[in-house]
């Protein structure tokens, strides 16, 4: 039998090992949802929608047990793992809220007897293919939505975050979705890579570029919808005209929240010559200040780098900055931790005189390490911005909205923030330019998207 075993990433320590799916299950289970999805596509909104508050109220009755199971499986420190699962409440509600009219039978058209209608009919079955760093985030971005809508859903969560998939599955069938509408698959690429055998009606996919991209060509000739939510290299300009301390208190959160590991981490930051210096001051105090610690503590802010392959990247992009010139002003090398030199951990890293050539300021680095690089002017910070293949997420800092509103018009970004950074909201939509994607997640089209707009053309014999 295949199995997955699933360890602590701050201790290294054996979590469990679960029994694994294989080609053979992936394919039963998949042709069992096939199956039960016209039922389920039958079943009155009002009932689908009363699963989807249970489940709710489940997420909320469960929520420390499955803040420490998050905490435990990924190494986030447990505060940022229950904000993660209260910020899931929020999201639950806009879909709950939005669903009638986000897919309500339109007609466009009525005239002489003839109506025409757009009516948005589910996809069928699903597969969501999902990433580690916001479990319960990109898990239920797909899944709630698509339940809701009338899909069925084969989901694949990371197998760095398996037990929270589990926990997923297991709150939306005890509150009333049927186990074959919902399946949660166990194991790694293999059985990510079987699910994309199997006749889904659309894959919607979180996480890197390299899996996105085989993902992309096991399922082109299938001609089914793809969505790809992938990785970034996100910039913030600071203008000369903010407040240094204030920006750089919340571009070192940006950038070291969730141990940096979030796809809209700040990855990138350009300052105004201006105000460098003092920036770079702030910022290098501010990060001082973020504890190391065991995620389980309740003042830990730096937890465990859940991948222990990570640390070999943010290795090389650091010799590759030191190589070539960087400043380091912070860490720059990986930490014993709190567990005796047991689990993977990385020093908050700060560098400053960054320039385009090195690494650190081009390709993710997924950890909490930044670099900052001095700017002469808005000019030179937009055409740094978008001197990337990535497009997630930008930011200006600024007390001119005018002027941000300006710049960010210019920068190649699916979300853009004033003043705040690595930020989502259910109400709009979250996607990506080049290569951080394709489709996208939440806000009313992030309901439609799991839907087939099917036209109707009514002509009545009178
Ligand atoms: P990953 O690409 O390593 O894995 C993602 C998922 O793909 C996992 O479930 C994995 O088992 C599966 N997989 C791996 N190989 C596969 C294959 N050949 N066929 C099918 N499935 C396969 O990414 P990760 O480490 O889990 O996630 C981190 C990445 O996700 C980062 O790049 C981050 O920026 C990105 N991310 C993006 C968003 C977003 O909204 N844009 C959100 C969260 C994370």
């Amino acid at each position: 039998m295949n199995t997955l075993a699933i360890r602590n990433p701050a201790n290294g320590q054996l979590i469990t090992t679960l029994p694994a799916d294989d080609a053979t299950s992936v394919a039963t289970k998949t042709t069992a949802a096939r199956v039960a999805q016209p039922a389920w596509a039958a079943t009155p909104m009002a009932e689908r929608k009363a699963c989807i508050e249970r489940f709710r109220s489940g997420v909320v009755r469960d929520l420390e047990s499955l803040a420490v199971t998050m905490t435990r499986e990924t190494g986030k420190p447990v505060k940022m793992s229950r904000n993660e699962l209260n910020g899931l409440l929020g999201r639950i509600d806009f879909f709950l809220k939005e669903l009638e009219l986000s897919v309500a039978t339109e007609t466009v058209f009525e005239d002489g007897g003839m109506r025409e209608q757009i009516q948005h009919t589910p996809l069928g079955v699903v597969a969501n293919i999902s990433a580690w760093n916001y479990p319960w985030f990109v898990g239920c971005n797909v899944i709630v939505p698509a339940l809701l809508t009338g899909n069925a859903v084969v989901y694949k969560p990371s197998e760095y975050a398996t037990m929270t998939g589990q926990e997923i599955a297991r709150l939306l069938h005890e509150a009333g979705v049927p186990p074959e509408v919902m399946v949660c698959l166990v194991g790694a690429g293999a059985v990510g890579s079987a699910l994309l055998e199997q006749p889904v009606d659309g894959v919607f996919f979180t996480g890197s570029v390299a899996t996105g991209q085989r993902i992309a060509q096991a399922v082109g000739n299938k001609f089914i919808k793809l969505q790809l939510e992938l990785g970034g290299k996100d910039p913030t300009y600071v203008c000369e005209d903010a407040d240094p301390k204030a920006a750089a208190e919340s571009l070192a959160d940006g950038a070291m929240y969730n141990t940096g590991q979030s796809c809209c981490s700040v990855e990138r930051i350009y300052v105004h010559e201006k105000i460098h210096d003092a920036f770079v001051a702030a910022f290098v105090d501010t990060v001082k200040t973020f504890r190391t610690g065991d995620p389980m503590a309740e003042d830990t802010y730096i937890g465990a780098i859940t991948r222990a392959p990570q640390l070999a990247v943010l290795d090389a992009q650091v010799a590759d900055a030191v190589a070539k010139g960087a400043q380091l002003l912070a860490g720059g090398k990986r930490a014993a931790g709190p567990f005796g030199g047991a689990g993977n951990w990385y020093e908050p890293t700060v560098f400053a005189n960054v320039n385009p050539s090195m690494e650190l300021m081009r390709e993710e680095s997924f950890g909490p390490i930044i670099g900052i690089q001095k700017v002469s002017g808005d000019a030179e910070a937009v055409k740094l911005m978008n001197d990337t293949r990535y497009g997630l997420t930008a930011g200006v800092y600024t007390p001119d909205q005018e002027r941000a509103q300006r710049l960010l018009a210019q920068v190649n970004a699916g979300s853009v923030y004033w003043n705040c950074c690595d930020r989502v909201s259910p109400r709009l939509p979250w996607s990506g330019h080049g290569d951080s994607g394709v489709g996208l997640t939440l806000s009313t089209y992030g309901i439609q998207t799991f839907t087939r707009p099917k036209a109707w053309h009514l002509k009545s014999a009178g």
